[in-house]
């Protein structure tokens, strides 16, 4: 199947009041895992690549390749997104190699620059039928949406996304990104505020340190994307650190990588099947 755009899939998903799962690929194994879970339940995904995982890699081209050859062979619809991008360069050159959405992130630029900037980007990726999802720049010299304690204003929300002609929208709700606990609480009053001025999908990073049951509150809410990364590294690690501790004398890396891939499918199927509310 052809690449989705991320507007292709989370429109039928807002329809439908359920919401897409996101996550993010480092290695190879990441994005055979993804593929094959969405595979597995029938439903759709967004792999994401970042820029700091191309800062990883020292290149985006050989790990964007490959995920897009894997995504283009599967059954399922998938997006292939850049993610959390703020060189511009980096964006264009994704655009290049065929990505269906970016996800520029101005959050650290202040307020005029991010809305000027992500409003020029927009118009570039739609014009190459690339989807755009953005957030806010910083406010009254406030950190960035993605800050501990950081809230999404929904008036300045509806402004940002009537005047840049974005996708999707990264909303700051209560989560924060790097959790390796479960303990996050989301505002899910703020989250339908926002929604109800909103006119598009809202996205929700961070999401690993929310426990099941308040993202199935934040999908009831209004929320459309979940983008989850650290939470599906710490069952990568798990699954390796277990394979090794069980068989000290292993060398072949296909082994524990076999190991963490088989466990990181698992959890990636069990989380779009609790995101779509199945
Ligand atoms: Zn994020």
């Amino acid at each position: 199947m052809t690449l989705a755009t991320l507007d292709e899939v989370l429109r039928p998903a807002v329809a439908e009041g359920r919401a897409v799962g996101a996550f993010n690929i480092i290695q190879i194994e990441h994005a055979e895992a993804f593929v094959a879970a969405a595979d597995r339940t029938g439903l759709p995904v967004v792999l994401q690549i970042s820029q700091n995982t191309v800062g990883y890699h020292g290149a985006l081209a050989p790990t964007a390749l490959a995920t897009k050859a894997l995504a283009a062979a599967a059954s399922a619809r998938c997006v292939l997104q850049l993610d959390h991008a703020l060189d511009e360069s980096l964006i264009d050159e994704a655009v290049d190699l065929g990505f269906t959405a970016v996800m520029f992130d101005g959050s650290t630029l202040d307020d005029a620059a991010n809305r000027d900037r992500t409003k020029a980007i927009v118009q570039r990726c739609h014009a190459a039928g690339v989807s755009v999802e953005a957030e806010l720049g910083e406010i009254g010299g406030k950190e960035g949406a993605h800050a501990v304690g950081a809230r999404t204003d929904p008036h300045d929300a509806m402004r940002f996304t009537e005047e840049t002609g974005i996708d999707a929208l990264a909303v700051a709700v209560g989560s924060s990104h790097a959790m390796t606990n479960r303990t996050a609480e989301l505002d899910l009053e703020l989250i339908r505020k926002i929604r109800k001025v909103v006119p598009v999908p809202l996205v929700l990073h961070g999401s690993s340190g929310v426990p099941d049951a308040t993202l199935t509150d934040a999908v009831g809410a209004g929320m459309v994307k979940i983008n989850i990364a650290t939470h599906l590294n710490h069952v990568f690690t798990a699954a390796l650190k277990d394979f090794i501790a069980a068989n000290p004398s292993v060398v072949d890396t296909r082994k524990y990588l076999g190991a963490a891939r088989r466990a990181v499918e698992s959890e990636a199927a069990r989380l779009l099947q609790l995101l779509a509310l199945r």
